[in-house]
C-alpha cells in the first residue's frame, strides 16, 4: 500500500513536468507581464535562477520580457521552425517566423521564445511565460 502510493506520487510529478516542458504549454501566460519590482525569476521546475528584473522590459508583446539572462549558460536556445513546417519559400520570405526556443539549460522546461529585436545593449528580446517561472522580489515586505 505504501509502495503504491509512492508510485503514484512519483508519476504525478513526472506529468507535471512534461506538462511544463511541452512548448504548447501556454496557461497564465500574464501573471508577471507587469511585475516591476526588483527581484530574480526561476525556473518553476527545478528553482534555477535564470532572469533578474534589471533587464526586464516592457516589450508590449503580452509576455514578460527581458532583453538577458542572467547568465548564457543557464539557457539552452534551439531553432524553431514549427510555424513553417516544410514550406521553404515561406521561410525564405519571413525569416521572422524562425523562433529561437528558450528552454531552461538544466531541466529543459520550456521557458518561451527569443527574438533579435529588444533595446540595447544587447538587441535581444526574451520572451518568457510567466508560468515557467517563480519571482522572488528582493524586498518582500515592500507592499507594491
Ligand atoms: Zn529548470
Amino acid at each position: 500500500m505504501l509502495l503504491k502510493k509512492k508510485e503514484q506520487k512519483g508519476n504525478l510529478f513526472e506529468s507535471i513536468i512534461k506538462i511544463f516542458q511541452s512548448p504548447y504549454f501556454r496557461a497564465f501566460t500574464g501573471k508577471y507581464n507587469k511585475t516591476t519590482e526588483a527581484g530574480l525569476y526561476t525556473c518553476v521546475v527545478c528553482n534555477e535562477t535564470l532572469f533578474t528584473s534589471e533587464t526586464k522590459f516592457d516589450s508590449g508583446c503580452g509576455w514578460p520580457a527581458f532583453n538577458d539572462v542572467i547568465d548564457q549558460k543557464k539557457v539552452k536556445l534551439t531553432t524553431d521552425t514549427s510555424n513553417v513546417g516544410a514550406n521553404l519559400l515561406l521561410l525564405i520570405t519571413n525569416p521572422g517566423m524562425i523562433r529561437t526556443e528558450v528552454q531552461c539549460g538544466k531541466c529543459d522546461a520550456h521557458l518561451g521564445h527569443v527574438f533579435k529585436d529588444g533595446p540595447p545593449p544587447t538587441g535581444r528580446r526574451f520572451c518568457i511565460n510567466s508560468a515557467s517561472m517563480n519571482f522572488h522580489p528582493l524586498n518582500p515586505n515592500t507592499n507594491e
